[in-house]
């Protein structure tokens, strides 16, 4: 399958990731929306929330619980505040099709988004 997030996720093509386990990737976007901007991707190829299957709770959860969190606290944003985003579909900004979290921070944010 030619999915972007799936080779980086698969080693295909190399990058720095800042955290990894057997689930999921999370590395730095490539066009930062802040001075923290991380995306963290299930190795699974999932194409959007659409998509999930009730075996994905798991995942989702440890995406939540585990993962956003400890990378919250390891750049030092989770006092000051941070937005975790998943984009779905056209309207909703969604431009690769693998699910992927955006744990964006380290500046204030505005509501509503645009
Ligand atoms: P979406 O719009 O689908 O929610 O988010 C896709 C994100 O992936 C965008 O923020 C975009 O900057 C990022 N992105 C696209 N291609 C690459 C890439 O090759 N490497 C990295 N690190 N980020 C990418
Ligand atoms: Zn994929």
């Amino acid at each position: 399958m030619d999915c972007l997030f799936c080779k980086i996720a698969g080693g295909e093509i190399p990058s720095k990731f800042v955290y990894e386990d057997e689930s999921v990737v999370a590395f730095r976007d490539i066009n930062p929306q802040a001075p923290q901007h991380i995306l963290i991707v299930p190795r699974k190829h999932i194409e959007s929330i659409n998509a999930f299957q009730v075996e994905d709770k798991d995942l989702v959860a440890h995406i939540l619980v585990d993962v956003v969190l400890k990378l919250a606290k390891d750049l030092g944003i989770d006092e000051s505040g941070y937005r975790v985003v998943i984009n779905t579909g056209d309207e909703g900004g969604q431009t690769v099709h693998h699910l992927h979290v955006h744990l964006i921070g380290g500046r204030s944010m505005q509501w509503p988004p645009g």
